[in-house]
This record gives C-alpha cells, sequence and structure tokens, in this order.
C-alpha cells in the first residue's frame, strides 16, 4: 500500500516517523494509502530546513521572488486535473468541484505575484529641516500552516503563496485524512525554481501541530479548521507569543424574505447547502424562512435534494459525493436523528440513501420546523443536512443570526434594496452574501468570520494576508547638506520635534 511521507528540505522523507493514519477512499470505504504521522523530531527537522532556507529566501529580490510565483502559477494551472482528481480520491468531493476549489487557490497564487506592487510602502518627505521618513514590511521567518480536509488544495493556498510572496520559510502540516495534494504542491514549487527548505510538508496529526505550537522558531501560525482545535492552537500558541491567526467552524444561515425569487433561493440552497456533501466552512446550513416564504421555500427545496445525483466523486454523472470518513457519516446520522427525536420534520432523510458500493454515503438532507435549542441548529454538523427555522421578520432573522456564536457567513435572498442594506449592516458575521449563498471573498480580498468563527486578528490572503505574514518598520534618516551640524541640528536634551 502507498505510503505518503513528507516533503522536507526538498526532499521526500520519511524522517523519523513510524506511526501511520489510513486514507480512505470515500466513495468505497476502502483504505487506499497510508499516512505517516510526523513525531517533533520530523517537525524539528522541517523548521530547521526553513529556517536555513529563510536566510537567502528573505534576500531574495522582489523581482526574483514574483518570477517564481509566475512559473508556480503556470506549473499549478497545467496541474489544476491532476490536482483536482487527487482531492476527488481522497476527499471524496466531486470532480468539478475539486477543480472550483484549485482554481480559487490559483487565484490566491495569481495574487501573491503581485507581490511587488503589494509590499510598496509609505515615504514622506521632509518631515522635518533634512529629515525623511518611511516604513516598510519585513518577511517573520518560518511560518507555519495547519490545515482542514475539506479543502486538502484550496485552504494552504489561502496561506503559503502570500507566506512566501512576502519572503517567508514556510511548513505546511495537511489534514491526515487528504494529504497527497501538498506534496504534488510541493514538487510544482520545487519546478518552478523555490530553493529547496522555502516550503515544506509536515504530514501528521495533534503530535505535529503540537510541536509545531511550540518551536521557538516558528514565528506565525496560521490554521484552519474546527472551532474547538482553532481556539486551543490560538491560546498555545500565543502563549508562545506567536503570532496566530485561527479559523474556526460555522454554522452559516441564509435568510429568504418573502419577497424574494423563491426558485432561485431554492437552488442557491440546495446548492449551497448540499454541495460538496455539506463539508464546506461556507456552506449553508440554517435557512431562515421569513414571513409566509416557509412552506413554498420548503416544498422547492425538498423537491431539488430528492433529484441531486449522489455518487462516487469521479464519476462525471455525480453532483455530489460521499463524506470523508466512516466517523463522519457516523457523526452527521446522528444528528439527524436527534433532529426527529427533538421534535423537528425530516422533510428528506439522506440516511435512506443507498448508493452502490460500501462508500460513507449520506444523501441531502432537509429537517422543517427547527428550533434554535436542538442541537442540529447550534452544533456544526458539517455534512449534506439544512435546517430550515421559521422566522417572523427581517428583525427576529438578524437577532437569531447575532445570537449564534459562529459567524463566519450568512446570506439574504430578497428583492428589497432596503432589506439587503439592513442586513449588511446589523448582522454581526464576516462574509456577507446578497442573493449570493458562497460570499467567499476574491483572493484580492480577505476571507474571514468574526467571533468563535476567528480566533486573532487577522483574516486570511487579500490585504490582511500581507499584513500577517510581514512586519512593519518605521525609518527616520536625516541628510543635511555637510556632516556638520546646521542650524537646530545640534544635538538637544529635549525630545525631538519637526522644524
Ligand atoms: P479539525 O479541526 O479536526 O482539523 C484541522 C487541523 O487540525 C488538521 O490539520 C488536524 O490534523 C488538526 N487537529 C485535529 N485535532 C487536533 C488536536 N486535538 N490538536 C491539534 N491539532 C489537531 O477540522 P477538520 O475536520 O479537518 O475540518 C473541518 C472543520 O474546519 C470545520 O469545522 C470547518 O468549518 C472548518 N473550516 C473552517 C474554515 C474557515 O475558513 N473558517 C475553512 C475550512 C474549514
Amino acid at each position: 500500500m502507498e505510503m505518503i511521507r513528507h516533503r522536507i528540505g526538498g526532499e521526500e522523507t520519511g524522517g523519523v516517523s513510524t506511526r501511520t493514519a489510513p486514507v480512505w477512499d470515500p466513495a468505497t470505504g476502502e483504505q487506499q494509502a497510508e499516512v505517516l504521522l510526523a513525531e517533533p523530531g520530523d517537525v524539528d527537522a522541517a523548521v530547521s530546513a526553513a529556517r536555513a532556507a529563510f536566510e537567502e529566501w528573505s534576500q531574495a529580490s522582489l523581482s526574483r521572488r514574483a518570477k517564481v510565483m509566475f512559473a508556480f502559477r503556470e506549473l499549478l494551472n497545467e496541474s489544476v486535473g491532476k490536482l483536482a482528481r487527487i482531492v476527488s480520491s481522497e476527499h471524496g468531493k466531486v470532480l468539478d468541484d475539486a477543480r472550483g476549489e484549485v482554481l480559487r487557490g490559483l487565484e490566491v497564487v495569481e495574487f501573491a505575484c503581485g507581490v511587488p506592487q503589494l509590499l510598496k510602502g509609505e515615504y514622506s518627505d521632509q518631515v522635518s529641516t533634512t529629515v525623511d521618513a518611511w516604513s516598510f514590511r519585513q518577511p517573520l521567518g518560518v511560518c507555519a500552516g495547519i490545515t482542514p480536509f475539506n479543502f486538502p488544495a484550496m485552504v494552504p493556498m489561502w496561506m503559503h503563496p502570500v507566506a512566501i510572496a512576502c519572503g517567508n520559510a514556510f511548513v505546511l502540516k495537511p489534514s491526515e485524512r487528504d494529504p497527497s495534494a501538498s506534496n504534488l504542491v510541493a514538487e510544482l514549487y520545487a519546478e518552478a525554481g523555490l530553493p529547496a527548505g522555502v516550503f515544506n510538508v509536515v504530514q501528521g496529526d495533534k503530535v505535529a501541530v503540537d510541536a509545531l505550537l511550540d518551536h521557538p522558531d516558528v514565528a506565525a501560525v496560521s490554521f484552519v479548521g474546527s472551532t474547538p482545535i482553532a481556539s486551543y492552537v490560538h491560546t498555545r500558541a500565543t502563549e508562545k507569543r506567536k503570532r496566530v491567526q485561527a479559523l474556526g467552524g460555522a454554522k452559516n444561515h441564509a435568510v429568504v424574505m418573502p419577497g424574494a425569487d423563491l426558485g432561485y433561493a431554492a437552488d442557491q440552497l440546495a446548492a449551497a447547502g448540499f454541495g460538496s456533501a455539506g463539508q464546506r466552512c461556507m456552506a449553508i446550513s440554517v435557512a431562515v424562512a421569513v414571513g409566509d416564504s416557509g412552506d413554498g421555500l420548503v416544498e422547492e427545496v425538498a423537491q431539488r435534494a430528492r433529484e441531486i445525483k449522489v455518487g462516487p466523486g469521479l464519476d462525471p454523472e455525480s453532483e455530489m459525493g460521499p463524506v470523508v470518513t466512516p466517523q463522519a457519516r457516523e457523526r452527521i446520522v446522528d444528528y439527524i436523528g436527534q433532529g426527529a427525536e427533538a421534535g423537528a420534520r425530516l422533510t428528506v432523510d439522506g440516511r435512506e440513501l443507498e448508493v452502490d458500493g460500501g462508500g460513507f454515503w449520506v444523501g441531502p438532507t432537509l429537517i422543517d420546523q427547527v428550533e434554535p435549542e436542538m442541537s442540529v441548529y447550534r452544533d456544526e454538523i458539517f455534512g449534506p443536512v439544512l435546517s430550515v427555522v421559521r422566522s417572523g421578520g427581517l428583525e427576529e432573522a438578524i437577532e437569531l443570526i447575532n445570537r449564534n456564536p459562529f459567524a463566519n457567513g450568512a446570506a439574504i435572498f430578497t428583492g428589497s434594496g432596503y432589506e439587503a442594506r439592513r442586513f449588511q449592516r446589523a448582522v454581526e458575521v464576516g462574509m456577507i452574501g446578497i442573493n449570493v449563498p458562497i460570499p467567499v471573498p476574491m483572493a484580492f480580498y480577505s476571507f474571514g468570520g468574526w467571533k468563535d468563527s476567528l480566533f486573532g486578528d487577522h483574516h486570511i490572503h487579500g490585504p490582511e494576508g500581507i499584513r500577517f505574514y510581514t512586519r512593519g518598520k518605521a525609518i527616520t534618516s536625516r541628510w543635511p547638506a555637510t556632516n556638520a551640524a546646521g542650524p537646530g541640528e545640534a544635538g538637544s536634551m529635549n525630545f525631538p520635534t519637526s522644524k
């Protein structure tokens, strides 16, 4: 059976690892490979390689860094199909969806190609007589990325292209459930001319994560995953005085107003609720039906949910694939049961779905009459389960969203500019969609939630990514005509003021 190993200092290596985890084929339920799980010694080797490479890479000119990024972009573009197949086979999502995630990651690489423009500083001429002031930003050193299973290509690309273009070295710890995409990315970087050690991959689990969080040579940690682990990562790494951005889980609401086009809203809700089997941090998991929109909406979404073609991700006919592991399936099925027991109405029950083969299948599930105290509403289920909550009005819907501790994305479907504007201003979440169900910002904006969906002060990629991976320096310089002090330039015992 294939063994998936680490990429450290430009080499594929097993390091000192002996523990392994299974990599499943979620469509058949069979194990397709094993992945090595790093020990602290492997993490130390990766951080050392990155630290050594940083010395040279941080001195590389902006144009050299941009050239490597352009070359990487070209190679990645040629590899979209290959990468998408890898993602689909380990994650389970359908091939076109996997291709979409690679393309969204590619957009971040394109953003990073603009690093000479993005790192321009500020300059003030003559802030005092013969004195100029300016600021610029410098890289941090070794940055670590710890990423979730649900976007094994795109989420790491929210991080490493920006970090590397800014002059840092990077150690990526991808999810152990779908580890192979990151190793291909390491090969592409090497081919693009990135010096060995600037981008490293350690495969692993909590042991590797903890070793990265504690390592004295790791300057910054970017994490994306579930809220409990994001909170843990943030606490542990900030205690070690690292810069941390830790993006957590989500419970994204879509409010459907009575004046919305119900057919359009139902199309969007079915796609955003059940696409990628609901395993997206921007999936819609709660539809808030306002006023008399409820019955019609439920009927329309239910019809679409029943028509979705569920099957293996690599089958071009499939619209939705399996979920990632047997444990994920069990958890989702359990939540659906809890919803029914709590008195919600199972309008479409995905537990009844049967697909040939032994994969980890759960069909699209629509639960109506959900109340906020039910576990199906409160918890992030991370499966193809859409709950419908009925609401009396827009203000009640906004209050519901604002009471929820998760605050990643929220959407409104409406035909009213007033309602849209009220919603976008009053809702306390990081990313808002107006008649757009999955408002993932473009690469040149920044991505991130509020409240329990983000620990730390920086959103990811875009301008905030550049800020996260660099630190500012302000320079004040004096160049008089001669070295001799002119009038008013002699040393003063008083605090300096401009002249
Ligand atoms: P996860 O939190 O289980 O794992 C994320 C990473 O943390 C993995 O690399 C994993 O190996 C590591 N990890 C797991 N348990 C750990 C522990 N106890 N200590 C230290 N490290 C640990 O998340 P997941 O199941 O892989 O991904 C799904 C979650 O990620 C969902 O909650 C989803 O909402 C979230 N997510 C959020 C965003 C966002 O932008 N906010 C994006 C994608 C996914």
